[in-house]
Parts: structure tokens; C-alpha cells; sequence
């Protein structure tokens, strides 16, 4: 057998059954969706409203909705569509619908502010934006063509659709698709990676078939009610709860935003059975149990997936003894993999506590000495390296970090320092590169930096994270002020969050005479890390 580790090669196979890859896979992602068979009736539940949208609902919303980008809004096969809204019905909706033509879906966090997202739009340049009445101003300055979720008053942009109208309307006839490649770009999502600004990374179909091919076959992700709490935006969220439970038949309960009380009043009115969770959200729900279990009936609930950032065995446990009849499902992936790294798959393995469980079908990993490249074996600590058919094909218009982060053989470096051990369990130890996770949001210092010496009393700054129990960290600045400048933590502070999302607002600022450097001149983000937490 092929599972396990190969000692001539130093290369991890996965334990689990091969990857059911389809016999057709030229089929836009959307097609190979629906096509799936499964026994499920309901796909969507919005839990403020009740709506309900069964499966068959669903595909009349998807096709109606392609119908009509495709004649009234002239959407063809390459186009880019911006998504900038909370989790509802409609995100699934458009997403498949986009993606069944042959255009590409990008989304933006919906807290990012309008700065922010027209960085992002100057860089992936999309046609047409789907988003709220809400969120809408937000596009003000960008000049794109706006379809809303609902009718509602916007100022300052270009409405040419609302997608609840378009959901109604009968498609007119048969409509000329264009057709379609494996290996056309399906996705953009946006991530840092290991180093600098974020950057898109490129999805084809042929990724994401693999992905819900894989997620098809996972015994715990079929015949479940799950909630989703996670942000539809974001990698998880996305290739979740608008791909993987629509293709196993899985029914989805969509809160639109986040609340503990809410989330807990909806897993008692919809007897939801599983919930997606980052780890914030695994200790809030600890730390808040006796409110919880006095207050709401969670029988149903008897699981909880968890990834996104890393969670520790104490928190495990601590949940496990509050809440003893639910199972804690991990799992680790990345926005470059779309959702291939390793999980948990049942009871049994979720007891290897601390671990993100076994990879996933069809992935190969190394371990290797980041210093040295050499590659390691079973229960040696290295950077994790992925390889198999979800792996991105690289970043939009960035062939230098493609190159830096995906090589030649097509092994993806996660920049993620990890073990694996004698049963093939994935531990994940520490995190090489310099992203910031705060509440599961990704924080790229470069972008924290690149602002931080706009400032004319700064003269350099380097940005790394603080742990922090709640958040797991949150930014904190190194800066190296102007000799003369009385410049406060407090006004550095104020300067950057002026300027940026909530959640990547720097929280911690010490002043440093210089910032420590190699010899080429990077900062030696570790040795900050080391001053930081040895002053805790
Ligand atoms: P993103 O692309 O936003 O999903 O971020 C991916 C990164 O989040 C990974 O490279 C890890 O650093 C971190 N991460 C995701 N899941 C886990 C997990 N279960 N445990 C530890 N770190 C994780």
C-alpha cells in the first residue's frame, strides 16, 4: 500500500481511502455539484428568516441567476465577480451561478474598509460586484457595476441587478455557455501566504473538483444539519458551506453574522448537528457553558469542526469536560491548498488530542528542515510541504511568489512548522512565516509595516503576533522612532487603526532603537518574537 510513510522518498501518504476523482473531469465545478447524487432536501435554512431553500430550489436560483448575468449583465467566461457580503442564501447562490459560466468568484472580508477593498479590486479587477445595500458605499470609489442581494437605496453606485428579482425569473431558453476548461481559473481568494501583502490565489476547477470529490466521500460531512458561522468569504466558509455540504446533501443553517446567543438559539430551533467554529469561538463557548446549557437545549449537537488556527490540547479539554456529548472535529488546511491538509474524520481519531487529525485523501506531504532542506521523517519537526490535485496553481499576476511558494515538482510550502507521526496524526507546532491570526482573520504584517513608515516620525517597524488566549494573537509593532520624536504607543495606535480593518489594528507597541536584520536585510522576525513573549 501506498499509505503512510515512505522511508526511499521521505514522503507522507495519506491513510485515508484514494481520492474518488471523477471519470469526467472537464465538467465546470458547478455541473460536477449538482450532479452529485445524495438523499438531502433541504440545502439552506437563514436562521434569522427561516427560509428555506431545498436542493431543487437551489439549482432553479443557481440557473436563473447565471441566465440572467449571462443576458442582461453580458458575464462571460474569464470575467471576474467581486463578492463583498455577510454569509446568506444568496452567497451560495451567486457563487455557483458565477462559476457555472465560467467566471471567476473573488471575495473581500466584509469588514475591510473601502481602501482596502479597492486595493483588492485594482488588483483582481472584476467586471461586476455582488453585495448589500449595507455594504455597497463601501464600492463607492471603484466604478463597478453593483448586482444587490435585495432591493434597497445605495448612493454612488451602479445597480444592474438585484439577485431575489433575478431568482424569480424564468430563464429564457437555451443559453449558449461558453465552454468551460479544467484548468480555467474558478476562484481568487485573497491571502498573504508566507510573506508580504495578500495576493490571489488561483483555484481552477479541476482544484475544486478534487476538493468536493474528497468531501463527498468523508463519512462526517454527509447527513448533517451544520451551522455556519464561519464567514462565507474566507476559504473555509466558501468551499464548506457553498460547495462541499451542497454536493453531500448536507443541510446548512446560515447565521449572517456572528453572536454566541444567537449561534446557541439556532442550534436549538433547527436541531443543528454539527458546527463550524474557529478556536475564539470553541473558547468562548467554554468559558460561557453554564449560561449555554441552562439557557438552551443543544441534544442535536453533537460535533464541532474546528480549524483555522491552532487549537490547543488545554481548550480541547476544557470544552470536552463542559460539554461532554460533543465530539471536537480539527482540521488544518489553507487557503493555497482549497480545504487538502489533514482532518479528523471520526470519534477515534479526534482523541489524538492536539493533533489536526490524518491528511486528507490524494495530499502527500514532506516535512523539511526549513534551515537546511533536508527532509525529514516520522515525529521530526519541519516546515509541512503539500503536494496533490487541490493545490493552487499559484498567485495572480505574481509569478516570484508563485515561484517562492509552489516549486518546480509541485510541492506547495506551507510555511508551517509541523510533525507527523508514527499513525500518520498531523501535528501542527508553530507557524514559519509571518502571518497573523487574529480570531481566524489573516493579519499580513507587510501590509501593517508598508503603512507603519508612512508616518514621518517612524523609521522603521517590523510587526509580529502577541498570543493573546482570546484572539490566539493579535499584532503587535516593533518601531524604531525619529531621534527627536516623542511620537506615543497610543498615537501609533490611532494612526493605524484609522486606516484599517478592526481586525488588523496593532494593539501592542514597543520602541526599539533598531530593528534586527540579516545580512540581506530581513527582519529577524523570530528573534522579536523571542523579546516579545520572554517580557510575558
Ligand atoms: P488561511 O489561508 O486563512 O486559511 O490560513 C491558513 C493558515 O492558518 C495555515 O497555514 C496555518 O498557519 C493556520 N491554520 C489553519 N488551520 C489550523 C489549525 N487547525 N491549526 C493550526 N494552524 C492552523
Amino acid at each position: 500500500s501506498r499509505s503512510g510513510f515512505c522511508k526511499s522518498n521521505s514522503t507522507f501518504y495519506s491513510k485515508r481511502n484514494p481520492l474518488p476523482l471523477p471519470a469526467n473531469p472537464s465538467l465546470d465545478i458547478t455541473t460536477f455539484i449538482s450532479s452529485q447524487p445524495h438523499r438531502g432536501t433541504t440545502a439552506f435554512i437563514d436562521a434569522a428568516t427561516g427560509h428555506h431553500l431545498t436542493f431543487s430550489a437551489l439549482w432553479t436560483a443557481v440557473e436563473r441567476v447565471a441566465d440572467c448575468l449571462h443576458h442582461d449583465i453580458g458575464l462571460r467566461r474569464g470575467h471576474v465577480v467581486l463578492i463583498l457580503s455577510p454569509n446568506s442564501i444568496y452567497f451560495p447562490v451567486v457563487s455557483l451561478a458565477v462559476m457555472s459560466l465560467g467566471a471567476v468568484v473573488t471575495t473581500a472580508n466584509t469588514l475591510n474598509t473601502a481602501a482596502e477593498i479597492l486595493k483588492q479590486v485594482a488588483d483582481s479587477n472584476p467586471t461586476l460586484a455582488f453585495t448589500t445595500a449595507d455594504l455597497a458605499p463601501k464600492l463607492a470609489g471603484s466604478g463597478i457595476s453593483v448586482v444587490l442581494e435585495r432591493v434597497g437605496s445605495t448612493r454612488g453606485v451602479n445597480v444592474v441587478g438585484v439577485v431575489s428579482e433575478m431568482m424569480e425569473k424564468e430563464p429564457r431558453g437555451q443559453r449558449v455557455r461558453d465552454r468551460v476548461n479544467e484548468e480555467d481559473t474558478a476562484m481568487l481568494l485573497y491571502s498573504s501566504g508566507t510573506t508580504g501583502p495578500s495576493k490571489g490565489v488561483i483555484s481552477s476547477h479541476k482544484n475544486l473538483t478534487a476538493l468536493v470529490a474528497r468531501f463527498v466521500s468523508e463519512k462526517s460531512i454527509c447527513d448533517q444539519i451544520f451551522l455556519c458561522t464561519v464567514p462565507m468569504f474566507h476559504t473555509y466558509g466558501l468551499l464548506c458551506f457553498c460547495m462541499s455540504t451542497v454536493a453531500s446533501g448536507s443541510t446548512v443553517v446560515i447565521l449572517r453574522r456572528f453572536d454566541l446567543h444567537g449561534m446557541m438559539e439556532a442550534v436549538e430551533k433547527y436541531r443543528a448537528t454539527t458546527l463550524a467554529l474557529a478556536p475564539p469561538v470553541v473558547v468562548a463557548m467554554t468559558k460561557e457553558a453554564d449560561v449555554i446549557m441552562g439557557k438552551y437545549d443543544l441534544s442535536s449537537l453533537g460535533r464541532v469542526r474546528c480549524g483555522g488556527a491552532p487549537l490547543s490540547k488545554e481548550v480541547t479539554l476544557g470544552f470536552m469536560e463542559k460539554y461532554p456529548t460533543v465530539d471536537i472535529f480539527a482540521g488544518y488546511a489553507l487557503t493555497e491548498s482549497n480545504g487538502a491538509g489533514a482532518y479528523v474524520d471520526s470519534v477515534e481519531e479526534s482523541r489524538r488530542y492536539g493533533s489536526v487529525g490524518l491528511l486528507s485523501s490524494g495530499v502527500e506531504a514532506r516535512i523539511v528542515d526549513p534551515d537546511t532542506g533536508r527532509l525529514m521523517g516520522v515525529n521530526q519537526t519541519g516546515e509541512l510541504w503539500l503536494k496533490g490535485p487541490s493545490i493552487a496553481k499559484g498567485y495572480f499576476k505574481n509569478q516570484e511568489a508563485t515561484n517562492e511558494t509552489i516549486n518546480a515538482e509541485g510541492w506547495l510550502k506551507t510555511g508551517d512548522l509541523c510533525y507527523i507521526d508514527d499513525d500518520g496524526f498531523v501535528f501542527v507546532v508553530d507557524r514559519l512565516k509571518e502571518l497573523i491570526k487574529y480570531k481566524g482573520y489573516q493579519v499580513p504584517p507587510a501590509e501593517l509595516e508598508a503603512l507603519l513608515v508612512t508616518h514621518p516620525d517612524i523609521l522603521d517597524a517590523a510587526v509580529i503576533p502577541f498570543p493573546d488566549k482570546e484572539a490566539g494573537q493579535y499584532p503587535m509593532a516593533y518601531v524604531t522612532r525619529k531621534l527627536e520624536s516623542d511620537l506615543s504607543e497610543k498615537q501609533i495606535i490611532d494612526f493605524i487603526s484609522k486606516q484599517v480593518a478592526p481586525y488588523k489594528k496593532i494593539r501592542k507597541v514597543v520602541f526599539i532603537n533598531s530593528i534586527p536584520k540579516n545580512a540581506s536585510g530581513k527582519t529577524l522576525r523570530k528573534d522579536l518574537i523571542n523579546l516579545a513573549t520572554s517580557k510575558i
